[in-house]
């Protein structure tokens, strides 16, 4: 049942706070949502700083028992080797990273990475032990031509090739139109393609894995709309961009209660 999914919010920095920065901003968040009495089993939080932060956080993470996770914002898909600049997801498992961010749209445009891309990175991401959060949508221009869920659905299909039924996923529908745009899609509009990426999930995996699987909504998340979203039975928590960099604003999406 829907009450099963621990929702989940995921703050994606992309390339924002130098370590240093981080540190400072973790520690704070975590006193944050301690003084407020967030109750971790409730919502997971995660983070998804900049790799030159990753050890950082792991120690400061590690040391204060800090009940929030992190992630790489991306990975290679090769595990090591002459691949200059890249970093291997067993990298990301030792520094005790839980996710992986994969194929945000701003990767999609900027670096071409394409949905066969995407594929080879999830399968890197679960080789190594990490959950991927595989990132789909639509730009404005798709959903002008192809209706709100043909192009994310069409997405996911291809990054789930070969996946196994009983991989540990979590799927960000992030229209690309809804980014850094401050024009959020409607709890409807979010409503409606991650019902039809959770039904994806049952033909492609197994009914158990679309049960199970957590769908996040991500674009223009503010702590003045995530309730809206969270109150959808199949969107399971957001993905926050700009928002997840003001702890105060992170902090009271974090502690809205599904
Ligand atoms: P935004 O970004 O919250 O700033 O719109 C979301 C994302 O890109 O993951």
């Amino acid at each position: 049942s829907v009450t099963d999914r621990t929702p989940l919010i995921a703050g994606n920095w992309k390339m924002n706070l130098d370590h240093l920065q981080a540190i400072a901003f973790v520690q704070k968040l975590a006193w944050t949502l301690k003084d407020a009495g967030h109750d971790y089993r409730d919502t997971e939080v995660a983070l998804f700083p900049p790799f030159t932060d990753l050890r950082s956080v792991q120690t400061l993470v590690a040391a204060d028992k800090y009940d929030l996770v992190y992630g790489g914002q991306d990975l290679s898909a090769q595990d090591s080797g002459a691949y200059t600049g890249e970093i291997s997801g067993a990298f990301l498992a030792a520094l005790d990273a839980k996710y992986v961010i994969i194929g945000h749209s701003e990767r999609r445009s900027y670096h071409n990475e394409t949905d066969e891309v995407v594929a080879a990175k999830v399968k890197a991401a679960l080789r190594h032990g990490l959950v991927p959060v595989i990132c789909v949508g639509e730009t404005a221009e798709d959903l002008e031509k192809h209706g709100p869920s043909a192009v994310p659905v069409g997405q996911l299909r291809v990054a789930l090739e070969g996946v196994p039924a009983d991989a540990d996923i979590v799927v960000a529908y992030e229209p690309v139109w809804a980014i850094g745009s401050g024009q959020a899609a409607t709890p409807e509009q979010a409503q409606q393609v991650a019902g039809a990426l959770r039904a994806l999930l049952g033909e492609l995996l197994s009914a158990d894995a679309a049960a199970a699987t957590r769908i996040l909504y991500g674009g223009s998340v503010k702590a003045n709309n995530i309730a809206g979203f969270l109150r959808e039975p199949d969107v399971d928590g957001a993905l926050v961009g700009g928002a997840s960099l003001d702890l105060a604003e992170f902090a009271s999406i974090v502690r809205f209660k599904k």
